[in-house]
């Protein structure tokens, strides 16, 4: 029902009254003012008639034989069905009528026969608009509370929300402080490896330098003086102190990488792979070698280590040849952000399992047949994953290997940077 409807007196009033006369006459006035209206006779008949369709509004006459307008009025009140309908009680002024035991059982209101018109519809109409009010002052009431149940559990929702993000905020503050530490340790034994081999190169390089000057004196002068035994001793020791120069000389290289990396600066890899083929000379010479390669990128980098980088990869691929002369070929391809080189050969080649196990410093699969440190491969790692990319090789025994490593484009060296700075957009 809405106000319009109560206004428009289309309200449906039950009257409850035990004497016919009456209950037409107040029945014919309202109808007359265009109410619906019901009539019963007795309070038992109002009670039902209450319960099956409730009305807006009842009046409820005061002395009844059966059952009187107090108890009807109590009754209804005390039943959740009907306990929101407006009673007006109606008595004749010459009853005793108790007002106070009206309103106690729950009446709103009273009027008194012989009724005067105007005031009978202006009580009506004024208790079906408060009636009215009231119903939706309570169905505001509810959406309220609802509404309130809704923003208690959204804030509840938020405050665990906010506690997620804050022990999030705090784990990460833990690793990163971990993160610190540990590159703070790396930092420092970085340090201490750089002395020890700064202090091993000198300590041990120049005694070293001694010997082998010493044993190839020893050569000279004991030229037609020396037996054939002690001749092979003297080159023995020479060969020793040339191998172990040359692998102080490589760890020392190799703990340089640790380094902070020098400037990058723009690189054409074509003059890196002609500069490492000028150092390589004389094994390209003597191995009667093919060394070719493509068109080549500009890269981004640090000259010396790539220059390094081709150059272990190109001395590999010529001192594990079969027996034909080594053929090298260089290529590059652009691969989203980054260039993939590779550098194939027709070498041995290298049994798959070994794979990953042949880039860990020290670690060499054909010792016993060509010299070598085991540190090459671990150097050209290092120089790789240093300028963000990575290295890793496909091969075949007895057919040749083609090792590939990537390099970021200019492009993808700025975004990484960028990343390092202000984190993944993720
Ligand atoms: P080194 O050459 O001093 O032994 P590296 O670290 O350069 O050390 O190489 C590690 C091992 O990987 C080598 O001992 C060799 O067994 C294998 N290897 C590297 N390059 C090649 C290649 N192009 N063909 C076959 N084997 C290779």
């Amino acid at each position: 029902m809405n106000s319009d409807q109560m206004m428009g007196n289309l309200a449906d009033i039950l009257i409850v009254d035990d004497e016919p006369n009456n209950l037409r006459l107040l029945s014919n006035l309202l109808k007359q003012q265009g109410y619906k209206v019901r009539a019963v006779l007795s309070g038992e008949m109002a009670l039902s008639a209450a319960k099956l369709m409730q009305p807006e509004l009842i009046l409820l006459d005061i002395m009844m034989p059966d059952m009187d307008g107090y108890h009807v009025c109590h009754q209804l009140k005390n039943n959740s069905e009907t306990c929101q309908i407006p009673v007006i009680f109606v008595s004749a002024k010459d009853q005793g009528f108790d007002k106070v035991r009206a309103f106690a059982v729950g009446g709103v209101d009273y009027i008194t026969k012989p009724f005067q018109v105007e005031e009978v519809i202006a009580r009506i109409n004024c208790h079906l608009k408060l009636n009215y009010l009231q119903i939706k002052l309570e169905e505001q009431n509810y959406q309220l509370q609802v509404e309130m149940c809704q923003r208690n559990a959204a804030e509840k929702a938020l405050q665990q929300q906010n506690e997620h993000l804050r022990q999030e905020i705090e784990r990460r503050q833990i690793t990163e402080l971990a993160l610190q530490k540990a590159n703070q340790e790396l930092a420092r034994s970085n340090a201490d490896l750089e002395q020890f081999a700064a202090i091993a190169s000198h300590d041990l390089r120049s005694p070293l330098a001694t010997i082998n000057g010493y044993a190839q004196l020893l050569q000279m002068c004991g030229k037609g003086q020396l037996d054939d035994k002690s001749n092979e001793f003297v080159e023995q020791i020479i060969k020793l102190c040339d191998r172990t120069d040359l692998l102080i000389g490589e760890l020392l290289s190799y703990a340089h990488l640790n380094q902070t990396p020098e400037q990058f600066q723009l690189l054409q890899s074509d003059r890196l792979v002609q500069q490492a083929q000028e150092n390589l000379a004389t094994e390209i010479y003597q191995n009667k070698a093919e060394v070719t390669y493509d068109a080549l990128p500009t890269i981004i980098g640090t000259e010396s280590q790539f220059v390094q980088l081709f150059q272990n990869l190109i001395e590999n691929a010529i001192k594990y040849r079969r027996e034909e002369p080594p053929r090298i070929h260089v290529s590059a391809v652009l691969q989203d952000h980054d260039y993939l080189f590779s550098i194939q050969d027709n070498g041995i080649g290298i049994d798959e399992q070994y794979s990953e196990h042949i880039f860990q410093i020290f670690k060499r699969l054909h010792a016993q047949d060509y010299p070598g440190t085991g540190i090459g491969l671990a150097t050209c790692r290092k120089i790789v994953e240093q300028h963000g990319g990575s290295i890793w090789l496909k091969s075949e025994v007895g057919q040749g290997s083609t090792f590939y490593f990537t390099v970021p484009t200019a492009k993808g060296v700025v975004e990484r940077q960028m990343i390092a700075a202000i984190g993944h957009p993720n």
